[in-house]
């Protein structure tokens, strides 16, 4: 009885769902937006990755930045400083963003001024992989101090994404465990057409260069 019951109401959440995610596919060809999905573990350097492609990318493209943090605007503050358009989205007690809470940000923001809009899930290898945004690329960060197995232990989040940046490589000299073809080599046992990117910081100097040349050619993609 019971369970005859769950189903109908499940399915009503499914395409509910899939009513949204269309919806800001249409916003997002409209108004020729591309939108990345960024996720990680917590720590694995979100934030400094969205600030520094910003950084490079500045004077060429008008980006704008959804943040999905749980409960501060601790990044969006970090976003905003560097003068670009941030829309906070705080989930309170739930470690994931899905379609409805972006679509209800995306209705207060002027999308006619976006080119590349990127959205900062909840840090968190596990439920983000199954909320479908209307993003164009899901891009998952793996940064060396987190070791060399995270795709082995989410393999999900690794299926499910598009793109793998390892962060932070400037610190592979202090992590021997950690080869950058490790970390791809088990990211291409699970998604063997993953794209692949590492970056770093030398100094003041942000090593991005592959990636930054990737993103200005990424196309609309409605995966
Ligand atoms: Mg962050
Ligand atoms: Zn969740």
């Amino acid at each position: 009885m019971n369970k005859i019951k769950q189903i109908p109401v499940l399915e009503r959440v499914a395409k509910a769902n899939e009513i949204f995610v269309n919806e800001i596919r249409e916003n997002f060809r409209k108004n020729d937006i591309i939108c990345f999905n960024i996720m990680g573990s917590p720590g694995c350097g979100k934030t400094t990755f969205i600030e520094n492609t910003i950084l490079k990318l500045k004077d060429k493209k008008k980006i704008a930045v959804i943040e999905g943090d749980l409960a501060t605007t601790i990044d969006a503050e970090r976003i905003r400083d560097l003068g670009v358009d941030v829309f906070q989205i705080n989930t309170g007690a739930m470690c994931h963003l899905d379609a409805r809470l972006i679509r209800e940000a995306l209705a207060k923001m002027d999308l006619s001024n976006i080119d590349l809009l990127f959205i900062e899930n909840v840090g968190n290898l596990v439920c983000p992989s199954s909320h479908d945004l209307g993003e164009d690329y899901r891009i998952i960060l793996a940064s060396v101090p987190e070791g060399p197995h995270k795709p082995k232990k989410y393999p999900v989040i690794y299926k499910e994404a598009d793109v793998v940046v390892i962060t932070k490589a400037d610190l592979l000299e202090h992590f021997p465990d950690f080869t950058v073809e490790t970390l791809f080599g088990h990211a291409k046992e699970i998604k063997p057409d993953i794209i692949t990117f590492k970056v770093a910081l030398k100094g003041k100097e942000i090593i991005m260069d592959e990636w930054i040349q990737w993103l200005l050619n990424a196309k609309p993609n409605n995966r």
